[in-house]
């Protein structure tokens, strides 16, 4: 076997600058995904060290050995930031890692510049940390469709942290001048571990097509559950969350209720201010209703300008007042439209889940013919569940109506 150090650089150079213009591709192609554009733009660093850490010897070891090494540390941290956006999304709060990393990078420089023997390790140490922290990460938020993908992941992470230990103690051991690392091109333990490195290095490039795939494919979900006017979810989303509800609050004794809404004279307002104010119209009352709903609670478009609002673990009369505090705010909201504001009304009916009264379809029935009382009632109201004759005689009137 010959240990043939340099081809197998070379060729890890080759495969890294394929990855990497793949990535920027598919970051660039991908905008909305911030991940990407981190992991991509760690894969571009990191090839940069590749390169720089090739040129040893042609170059001086200021750029071959001290610049590469610290580009490592910034390419790792990086990859980090874009894997930690795919399971947190949230920006870092904490200020101090990076702080501690600046550190190491300055201390690296100082005690490379002062030829400080061991020096290596201020870079080398920081780097398992990163892995290490981020294999911690993905494992603790990765969760929902990223879960199985998150622990890949991290695992890979862990392995290259364990690989990272191993060529950092050969390094201190064998191979460590006064402060650059040489000679260790023949020993067949550097090679190998080289390999791994690489090794893993593709896996976790496979883990980020993985994310991105599972992302896609999660904003593809979502966007068949949205109404893209509103915001709010669709009735397809309304009929899945009101099964499960059934289902959970059947199970625990603990029943939801419904609240039915519909913008009054709708028909009219897209009449005189045209079919942009009916737009801006239904746009205003998503955006005042979300802020007033509770967590667990659900907010779908389930017509034109019918709307229902599942409230979980709520009673009967709790579900009339909660539809009463959006029927005021509503009443008070002024949509801002060409010179003259718009104001509008809603009306509304509740109900709560009867499992004897036909579970949620039956619910949404009930909910729908207490909406049609209100508008028989003169609209800008909220009525509770109609009794079963009010109910039929509600439709009935509703039908004649329309
Ligand atoms: P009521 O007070 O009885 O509810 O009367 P209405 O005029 O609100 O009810 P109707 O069902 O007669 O009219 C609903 C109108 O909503 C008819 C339709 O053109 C309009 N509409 C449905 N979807 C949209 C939409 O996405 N944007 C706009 N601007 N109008 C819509
Ligand atoms: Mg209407
Ligand atoms: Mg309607």
């Amino acid at each position: 076997m010959v240990y043939d150090y340099r081809t197998f650089f070379f060729a890890n150079i080759v495969s890294v600058t394929v990855f990497t213009v793949c990535l920027c591709l598919l970051a660039w192609r991908n905008r909305s995904v911030a991940g990407m554009r981190w992991f991509a733009g760690g894969m571009v660093v990191g090839l940069v060290k590749l390169v720089l850490q090739g040129l040893e010897g042609k170059v001086t070891p200021y750029l071959s050995d001290m610049v590469a090494n610290e580009l490592y540390l910034i390419s790792f941290v990086m990859q980090l930031m874009g894997l930690r956006w795919f399971v947190e999304r949230k920006p870092v709060r904490r200020v101090w890692p990076f702080i501690a990393i600046g550190l190491s990078l300055v201390a690296y420089a100082a005690m490379f510049a002062g030829k400080i023997r061991y020096s290596g390790n201020v870079i080398n140490i920081p780097n398992i940390v990163v892995c290490g922290v981020s294999a911690w990460i993905l494992l603790k938020h990765g969760r929902g469709p990223f879960a199985a993908v998150a622990r890949v992941a991290a695992t890979i992470l862990g392995l290259d942290a364990i690989v990272m230990t191993y060529r950092a103690a050969l390094t201190n051991m064998l191979y460590m001048r006064p402060w650059l690392t040489v000679n260790a091109q023949t020993d067949p333990r550097w090679l190998y571990s080289l390999a791994a490195m690489a090794f893993l290095a593709t896996c976790t490039v496979m883990c980020v097509l993985w994310f991105l795939v599972t992302e896609l494919s999660k904003e593809l979900a979502e966007q068949a559950r949205t109404d893209p006017l509103t915001g709010a979810l669709n009735r397809r989303a309304m009929e899945e969350a009101a099964l499960r509800e059934t289902t959970r609050s059947i199970r625990y004794g603990h029943l939801p209720c419904m609240i039915m809404l519909d913008v009054d004279h709708f028909k009219r307002l897209n009449d005189t201010r045209g079919h942009a104010a009916g737009d801006a119209v239904l746009q205003a009352l998503v955006r005042h209703i979300k802020p007033m709903m509770r967590v667990n609670d659900v907010l779908a478009r389930t017509g034109g300008e019918e709307f229902t609002i599942l409230l979980p673990n709520t009673t009967a009369s709790a579900g009339v007042a909660a539809a009463e505090r959006v029927r005021q705010t509503v009443e008070a909201i002024e949509v801002p439209f060409e010179d003259e504001p718009i104001r509008f009304t809603i009306s509304a009916g509740v109900a709560q889940l009867d499992p004897a009264q036909g579970g949620w379809e039956g619910m949404m029935r009930r909910a729908d013919a207490a909406m049609y009382e209100a508008k028989e009632g003169g609209r800008n109201s909220v009525r509770p569940i109609a009794k079963p004759h009010e109910m039929s005689f509600a439709r009935e009137a509703a039908t004649i109506i329309l």
